[in-house]
């Protein structure tokens, strides 16, 4: 997979960031929606050490002025695109049906069986070439500019519990039914509905205010004391795969329960949901945080000690 991952960037990112907004106009299903992705950014990015902003603002194209959140759904947009199709695997994990467990070595390859290519294997590469960074720029076999991305945006599909789903119904994309009166399917409702379900009952359509309930319930509310226990991370591989078992719980308990074809999900399905999905969107952005703040701190042994000392007893 290494080498694969190796030669994939040799052509001007300016250009295909304009392609990848031409792109963006065209609507599609992919990935946590376009606001899952911005928020989970948004909340990595602010919790960012100096260290590691400074990084992620270097690698950033200048137009986007400092804003990861810009580019993070880029990969979604890119998938489908001859040069990218390699990496359209690398969104999701195929679990057994019915089984409601993630095994790396069983579950994580694509549809012809080639290992490591899953979310789960994407994020611990990229963040194995963005640990490169720290050496200086004469690496040049890596491109540090898509593997940020990659990363940031992956660490958001894996924890959208529907991207850890079963085999047979894709993740809940052939389930088809309705969401309130419109055609939705299952994948879908978890990967956009509840989302704007919320903005549309809540927040005057407003992904800033429900940004700031989030955040807010990060720093001082009703997480600020699991934080600590979100992020640390003696192992990544093994974080990894914790984030993912996590997702494919969360999809037997509140995914799939209760839903069938052709059913109406409403309300009652709705309101229990909607914060399981903001508490994902929350963990998602603390993690990918973590993981920049470790992997561009010049001393990696005090990064780890750090996250060790204020790790639960
Ligand atoms: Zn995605």
């Amino acid at each position: 997979m290494e080498k694969k991952y190796r030669y994939f960037g040799r052509f001007s990112f300016h250009w295909f960031v304009l392609l990848a907004f031409v792109c963006s106009l065209v609507p599609r299903a992919q990935g946590w929606s376009k606001e899952g992705h911005i928020m989970t950014c948004q909340i990595a990015q602010a919790l960012l050490k100096p260290e590691a902003a400074e990084a992620v603002r270097n690698l950033l194209p200048h137009n986007v002025d400092g804003d990861l959140s810009a580019l993070c759904v880029w990969p979604d947009q890119v998938r489908h695109w001859y040069r990218y199709r390699w990496t359209s695997p690398l969104h999701f994990i195929d679990t057994p049906d019915n089984a409601c467990t993630f095994d790396y070595s069983r579950d994580c390859h694509d549809q012809h069986g080639l290992k490591n290519m899953c979310v789960a294997g994407a994020i611990q590469n990229f963040t194995s070439q963005l640990s490169h960074y720290t050496e200086g720029t004469s690496d040049r076999r890596y491109n540090m500019t898509e593997a940020l991305l990659f990363l940031s945006h992956f660490m958001g599909d894996i924890h959208q519990p529907m991207h850890v789903g079963f085999t047979t119904d894709e993740g809940g994309n052939t389930i088809d039914l309705r969401w309130y009166k419109h055609k939705s399917n299952l994948h879908h409702v978890w990967d956009r509905e509840i989302i704007q379900q919320a903005m549309k009952d809540y927040y005057d359509k407003d992904m800033e205010l429900l940004l700031q309930d989030i955040q807010g319930n990060i720093t001082d509310g009703i997480w600020s004391d699991d934080v600590t226990s979100w992020k640390h991370c003696d192992d990544q591989r093994s974080c990894i795969n914790k984030y993912a078992t996590e997702s494919i719980n969360i999809a037997c308990k509140w995914g799939y329960k209760d839903v069938g074809v052709g059913e109406t999900l409403a309300e009652d399905y709705f309101l229990p949901r909607l914060p399981v999905v903001e508490k994902r969107i929350a963990q998602g952005g603390v993690r990918l945080a973590a993981i920049l703040n470790r992997v561009f701190s010049s001393d990696q042994e005090t990064e780890v000690a750090d996250e060790a000392s204020h790790s639960p007893t």
